[in-house]
């Protein structure tokens, strides 16, 4: 059974949309062979498959960046960690001056390390309305917010994963403090 289980986690990765993806920006993603006690990045890219095109363009976008300005002023802007939190992406960069880098190029690569940084902040703030299952747009009003695990899907997903929308929470009323008011009577009969 645990084989089983095993089985299909391999192969799951296998057919992930991240499979590979590393691979295809080899200085952003240069960390990714690193171990786990040097950086975050070995664990590959935790997200979820609807956030493809927004991750790809951000990946796009910095290694062209490490391609161009970066080779010419000897800096490498790298990812150190690329995960989910409450819903939304965490994308995070570091950039590294080569050791000899002058004074002009430590300048230029923190100019860029602030572009670079712009380019991820938005990203984030737009997978709250992406789909994270199909990565279809969604707005006010198709929006389906996960309760529990916070998750951003559009209503056809929401139903086929059975997600329990936020707004479906039952509103529990507080339970009247019966104990409290039966121990403080006890209390007050016992004196
Ligand atoms: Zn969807």
């Amino acid at each position: 059974m645990a084989e089983e289980i095993k089985e299909n986690e391999e192969q799951e990765e296998k057919h992930s949309v991240w499979h590979g993806f590393m691979d295809k920006y080899p200085i952003l993603f240069q960390q990714r062979n690193l171990p786990m006690n040097r950086t975050c990045m070995c664990w590959g890219i935790e997200c979820p498959e609807g956030w493809y095109d927004t991750v790809k363009d951000v990946c796009d976008k910095i290694e062209a960046v490490n391609n161009t300005v970066g080779k010419t002023h000897h800096f490498e802007i790298q990812a150190v960690q690329v995960k989910e939190k409450f819903g939304t992406l965490r994308f995070y960069l570091h950039s590294y001056p080569q050791e000899n880098a002058t004074d002009e190029e430590m300048e230029t690569a923190r100019l860029f390390d602030e572009i670079c940084e712009d380019i991820v902040v938005r990203a984030e703030y737009l997978t709250e309305s992406v789909c994270q299952v199909c990565g279809r747009p969604i707005f006010e009003g198709n929006k389906v917010v996960s309760r529990g695990w916070i998750g951003y899907y559009c209503p056809e997903c929401a139903e086929k994963k059975g997600v329990i929308p936020w707004e479906d929470i039952p509103k529990e009323p507080c339970p009247p403090p019966e104990e409290d008011s039966e121990n403080s009577q006890d209390e007050a009969s016992a004196q």
